[in-house]
């Protein structure tokens, strides 16, 4: 085994998959292990590593503010914080203009089910088939995976499932139960379930009937937000704002931290002490992320998310034609799947042998998150070394 993989198990139990590699170093789409051996890195830290590894901007900036303060309660009011929120105000939807800092994405879509249910005053929430959003008890309870459910029950009460291409069925329900449902949860393209795209009008047809029923929509944009789909926000490319949005990961270069953003009066109708979280809004987050959008904008990422993930998707479909293993290519800027008709943790333990770290969906999904930094020549690397994984895989299982 290698040095270094053997020590954590007996400290952290078995929570996670986990994979033989040790990482001690990151520089933009690359890490390296213990051993000096390098990786391009296509798992991207679960699209937290969203603007690179150790950005350049994100070192300066944390390495800067850890010298001034660390931490700084909401009770009080801090110039770093105020200024990434002048920041992010830029960036966001343009009705979303309020803020409640959160440490991750769980509780970012816990506080937007809080908020949602204060504001319409109704418990019941509609979820998707195969929507994930974290896995604390609220936004467990409109997670639809059974994996990551069945222990738990039961969970919050009201909550609904429904198909993601029928918006009729939502109509419906909602007709149907109006007493009771006050929001609609989406992602508007599913990550953890295997980079699953709505149908073309879906997303506008929830939001015209959340506006016909005046129900709250909620995106959670935690791992689609921020660039990584080739625009700024994934519903904007179905032209569609939500009223709450849910975002973390890769919003602060890698510090946790996460936001639930929303329209004014959404915020307005809470009351001192309704909500809060102690770590909310501290400064070494909030320079973070200022770095993060700085980089964002300023080093064009958003418009490279987008030429970069063609020139990836397409190479990723000339794959597709040449191995009958293959079955489908998915996904829109760096948010890319790639449907497999049998397991793939053979070639994601063949990838780390390879150099190079890719990211599962379920059983047979291989989900790529690369930093939004990647260059055309490490696109091309990472192809080709995919590429050579699905032959190895080709050759494995037909000889
Ligand atoms: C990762 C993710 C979450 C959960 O975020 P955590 O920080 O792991 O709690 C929620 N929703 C989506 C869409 C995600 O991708």
């Amino acid at each position: 085994m290698m040095q270094g993989v053997e020590n954590e198990e007996s400290f952290v139990g078995d929570l996670y998959q986990r994979f033989p590699v040790n990482i001690t170093k990151g520089k933009g789409c690359k890490v390296w292990d213990i051993n000096g051996k390098e990786y391009l890195d296509c798992m991207g830290g679960y699209g937290v590593a969203l603007v690179g590894h150790c950005n350049d901007r994100v070192v300066k900036a944390i390495t800067s503010q850890a010298q001034n303060l660390i931490t700084c309660h909401m009770s009080v009011y801090n110039d770093v914080r105020f200024n990434f929120l002048k920041k992010f105000s830029k960036i966001a939807p343009k009705n979303l203009q309020k803020t409640f800092f959160t440490n991750s994405g769980t509780e970012s879509v816990e506080a937007a089910l809080k908020f949602s249910r204060k504001y319409t005053g109704k418990p019941g929430v509609l979820a998707l088939n195969g929507g994930y959003h974290g896995k604390t008890f609220g936004s467990l309870s409109v997670t639809y995976n059974e994996k990551y459910r069945k222990s738990f029950l039961p969970l919050l009460e009201n909550m609904q499932f429904i198909p993601y291409s029928e918006s009729n069925t939502i109509s419906e329900i909602v007709t149907t139960t109006n007493q009771k449902i006050g929001a609609v949860i989406v992602e508007p393209i599913q990550g953890e379930t295997g980079i699953i795209m709505p149908p073309p009008d879906f997303l506008k047809e929830i939001r015209n009937i959340c506006n016909e029923n005046d129900l709250v929509l909620i995106f959670d944009e935690i791992q689609s937000g921020l660039g990584r789909t080739g625009k700024m926000w994934a519903g904007e490319h179905w032209d569609v704002e939500p009223d709450i949005m849910c975002l973390a990961k890769g919003i602060a270069g890698g510090v946790p931290m996460g936001l639930t953003v929303m329209r004014s009066e959404i915020l307005d109708c809470l009351k001192v002490g309704e909500h809060s979280s102690t770590f909310a809004g501290n400064p070494l987050a909030c320079a973070a992320g200022s770095a993060t959008i700085d980089s964002l904008a300023e080093d064009n990422l958003v418009s490279n998310s987008e030429t970069m993930g063609r020139i990836f998707k397409s190479g990723l479909l000339e794959i597709k034609e040449k191995y009958k293993i293959v079955r489908e290519v998915r996904g829109l800027g760096m948010m890319l799947g790639v449907e497999m008709r049998f397991d793939v943790k053979e070639i994601l333990l063949d990838g780390i042998k390879n150099g190079i770290l890719l990211l599962y969906s379920g059983r047979n999904i291989l989900r790529l998150l690369p930093p939004i930094v990647m260059k055309e020549e490490e696109v091309n690397k990472s192809l080709e070394l995919i590429e050579k994984l699905i032959y190895n895989e080709e050759k494995r299982r037909f000889g």
